[in-house]
């Protein structure tokens, strides 16, 4: 049986390369071969110790795009599968890591258009190795796919570097979709196409939401950091006004 190899985070500050048996996969499910996978701040938490939640030991890694390697025969059904009917060996493509929910708790009984707020979710890169057949995370060789999985196939031609971006940028959109309608009883009160925005921090994940501001019509961005280096890749990325404090 082949083998695949993954680093597993035992505990905070302690990584080890382990290998597993390349699981073979139920008819329901699908398993995908990791090409690229990004750091998440969350993975330098659980690395750090600040993490309570995290399910040690783990493979981390949420960040991940791949190629399909196999489906299941019911796979295609069960799958969300968005902007494309179905999947096949040699797609590649994104996933969203946090899928599975428990589909009882509160949560999902009166918010399910809200996945993440699921108190019982399974999210991959957050899920124990002890869960079989333990290759849940990006930074493993392989990845196992779930049947409640939704599935992202991505453009033939986007350059790996960028289609990793795929999960930082969904985080970005979804700022801006949320800054639309941010609590308010009434309307008018969030962003909106001519509206003017500031961004605090120009990370990674700010980056995508001021790709995402431009995106979608703002009037005005304004960005704020300390590091200059950023707050060029800022202007490149849609900025008008760059603050560096
Ligand atoms: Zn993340
Ligand atoms: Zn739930």
């Amino acid at each position: 049986m082949s083998k695949v190899r993954a680093w597993v985070m035992l505990e905070p500050g302690k990584m080890e390369m382990q290998s597993f048996d390349l699981p073979k996969i139920a008819e329901d499910c699908a398993l995908l071969k990791v090409d690229a996978c990004g750091i998440c701040g969350s993975d330098l938490h659980a690395f750090r110790g600040r993490m309570k939640t995290a399910p040690f030991p783990l493979i981390p890694g949420h960040e991940f795009i791949g190629t399909i390697v196999e489906v299941g025969k019911l796979a295609n059904q069960k799958m969300a599968i968005v902007g494309k009917e179905t999947i096949s060996p040699g797609d590649r493509v994104a996933i969203a890591p946090s899928s599975l929910t428990c589909g009882r708790c509160w949560y999902c009984l009166h918010m399910p258009h809200r996945p993440t707020l699921c108190t019982s979710r399974s999210i991959y890169g957050f899920n124990s190795i002890k869960n079989p057949p333990s290759i849940w995370g990006g930074f493993s060789e392989y990845i196992y796919l779930h049947p409640r999985t939704w599935v992202f196939p991505l453009p033939a031609d986007l350059p790996l570097e960028r289609a990793v971006l795929a999960e930082p940028m969904a985080t970005g959109l979804r700022a801006v979709e949320r800054a639309y309608n941010p609590g308010e009883a009434f309307v008018g009160h969030g962003y909106g196409v001519g509206s003017r925005a500031m961004v605090l921090g120009a990370g990674p994940v700010g980056l995508m939401v001021i790709l995402a501001l431009r995106f979608s019509g703002a009037k005005l961005i304004i960005v704020q950091d300390l590091i200059e280096s950023r707050l060029e890749m800022a202007k490149g990325m849609g900025a008008d006004l760059a603050i560096r404090a």
